[in-house]
């Protein structure tokens, strides 16, 4: 057992066990520095992703009979981190974090004491976290900490699902037992993440019974197209159940005026007699700026530039309603630059849980004791990793003003970005409000994207036009080890002027996500994208013409 004890930390904390684990760290960390180069995506060469890429992976996987020396094992190691992307001033691509040191080491402290969130017998250190990070951003929001409750789950999606689990069992709570009752309702923006989706599957309501709601231009939900939904659903013997309120379409940024939403409900629910309707607010991408929420734009203690505060005063307004959400996330490992996956799940109200918490005789191993007040029996994870603590050790060291000069920031690059893009760049449009992703298209000829959303355009030009498009991300996305741009096919939905079928619209996406991402970059962003469309064109008329 001695070679085994070999491979564990210490217990009695003697300096050899420790300068060991040290070392590993060192070497690693001096490894993975030794492949950053600042002007390229990747850490080190990519492999070559051969079609058999995988499956000669599949062939030669074997554990080793002895086990490897952990040089060899930390070499290994090294050599799956080759070729990776890597977040630094060249990814422009989706909200892909680079985690901050705090959350690194926050993480590390999880990791050396292994809590297990599921009780504060098993994992103090994360318990108190996941307490005190649910009052910090319950303050934030405009939730009453002493009534909200929160806890960290898997990921926006989750959020999503554990509210709509929460806005069944409200409503039915027999249902719990008896199955979903059959004639729920939920309803979402025809641009919502597909979480939504996935819930509805997974719940039994069934995707029939999703409905989706148009949008305006500027990417958020139609509120008299919502309102006619609802009452067509409630006409024909439905019970609306659930509206997600997106705080931030993934392509687009776009956000649902939960205000605006929360009056439907109420009015709805006056009139027709209805339980109270559940409203999420999918605040994946959008809910870090409710740390503009009490900033004094007057006084402007970070001197933000005008056009800036312009923005945030805008989200200020949008984002001080989300409190009227049952329930809303905190997807730090989106634009909160935290490790995958730490995502707060937000509760205005602790009585929700009791229509889904367990019996305690059905938990007979944990909880169900004298000792311990935590535990969390209500989560659709048993065990669940601490990641409330990178979430706090970021928030202590980043402050409310260092993540307000990070969110800022992200604004700040995509007006210059938005800027120099149209002045350098003839034929190509913007096609989204400011926000941290600057969505935009390119055309042919001259912009047509006026004409687009007056659906004057014909079927045959704007499928033309997406197929431009289409093939100039795939010449850009060569070269995504030099700047990766990211892309969506479906921005939104137009109708054209020949057809009164509503087809996708194809357009590429700037989303500065890194800190590195600085003003300082926006020429050569908007440089390589002129480069390669012009050549692009070269070649396209050639064959076009
Ligand atoms: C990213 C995203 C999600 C999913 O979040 P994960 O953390 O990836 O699970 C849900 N909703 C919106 C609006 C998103 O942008």
């Amino acid at each position: 057992m001695k070679d085994i004890q070999q491979l564990f930390p210490s217990v009695d904390g003697n300096a050899l066990q420790r300068e060991e684990l040290v070392s590993y760290i060192n070497t690693i960390l001096s490894k993975v520095d030794e492949l950053k180069d600042p002007s390229k995506l990747t850490l080190g060469e990519m492999p070559d992703y051969t079609e058999d890429f995988y499956n000669r992976i599949i062939k030669q996987a074997q554990i080793p009979q002895n086990g490897l020396s952990m040089e060899k094992t930390v070499e290994k190691l090294l050599d799956l981190v080759k070729g990776h992307r890597y977040v630094n001033q060249n990814y422009v691509a989706n909200a892909a974090p680079l985690p901050n040191i705090a959350s690194i080491i926050g993480n590390l402290v999880m990791v050396l004491v292994n809590g297990n969130n599921l009780w504060d017998v098993e994992g103090p250190a994360a318990a108190t976290a996941e307490i005190e990070i649910t009052s910090m951003l319950s303050k934030i929001i405009g939730y009453d900490s002493s009534i909200s409750t929160g806890y960290t789950t898997w990921g926006g999606q989750g959020a999503v699902f554990n509210s709509l689990r929460l806005a069944i069992a409200r409503h039915a709570p027999e249902s719990n037992k008896t199955g979903v009752p059959k004639n729920l309702y939920c309803f979402c923006s025809e641009l919502s993440h597909y979480s939504l989706y996935k819930s509805v599957e997974a719940t039994g309501i069934g995707i029939d019974n999703m409905i989706r709601v148009g949008i305006n231009d500027d990417h958020s939900m139609n509120l008299d197209d919502l309102k006619e939904k609802m009452e067509d659903v409630i006409a024909s013997g439905g019970v609306p159940l659930y509206v997600l309120a997106t705080m931030g379409t993934t392509d687009t940024f776009g956000i649902d005026d939960l205000a605006g939403i929360k009056r439907i409900t109420e009015v709805l629910e006056q009139k027709h007699q209805l339980d109270p309707i559940y409203i999420h607010a999918d605040s994946a991408m959008g809910g870090m700026y409710t740390f503009f929420n009490d900033y004094d734009f007057t006084e402007n203690p970070l001197k933000l530039e005008e056009q800036v505060c312009t923005v945030l005063q805008d989200y200020q307004e949008k984002f001080q309603s989300i409190n009227l959400a049952d329930s809303m996330v905190f997807d730090f490992h989106k634009l909160g630059q935290t490790p995958y996956i730490t995502s707060l799940f937000l509760i205005k109200d602790k009585e929700y849980l009791r229509y889904v918490d367990l019996d305690a005789s059905e938990t007979p191993y944990v909880g169900n004791r004298g000792y311990g007040s935590y535990h969390t029996s209500y989560t659709l994870e048993c065990s669940r990793m601490g990641s409330a603590m990178a979430i706090y050790a970021s928030l202590l060291a980043f402050g409310m003003e260092g993540y307000q000069e990070l969110l800022a920031n992200y604004i700040r690059v995509n007006i210059a970005f938005r800027e120099k893009l149209q002045k350098q760049i003839p034929n190509v449009s913007v096609t989204n409000e400011i926000s941290p992703i600057t969505t935009f298209r390119f055309y042919p000829e001259a912009s047509k994207w006026n004409e687009e959303l007056r659906e004057s355009v014909s079927l045959e030009e704007v499928v033309e036009i997406n197929q431009f498009n289409d093939e100039f991300a795939e010449i850009i996305g060569v070269e995504r080890d030099t700047i990766f741009f990211g892309n969506t096919k479906k921005q939104r939905l137009l109708k054209t002027a020949n057809s009164s079928q509503r087809i996708p619209i194809y357009a590429h996406k700037f989303f500065t996500i890194s800190p590195y991402s600085t003003i300082e970059e926006v020429d050569r962003y908007v440089g390589f994208l002129k480069q390669h469309m012009d050549l692009f064109m070269k070649t396209y008329e050639q064959t076009f013409v």
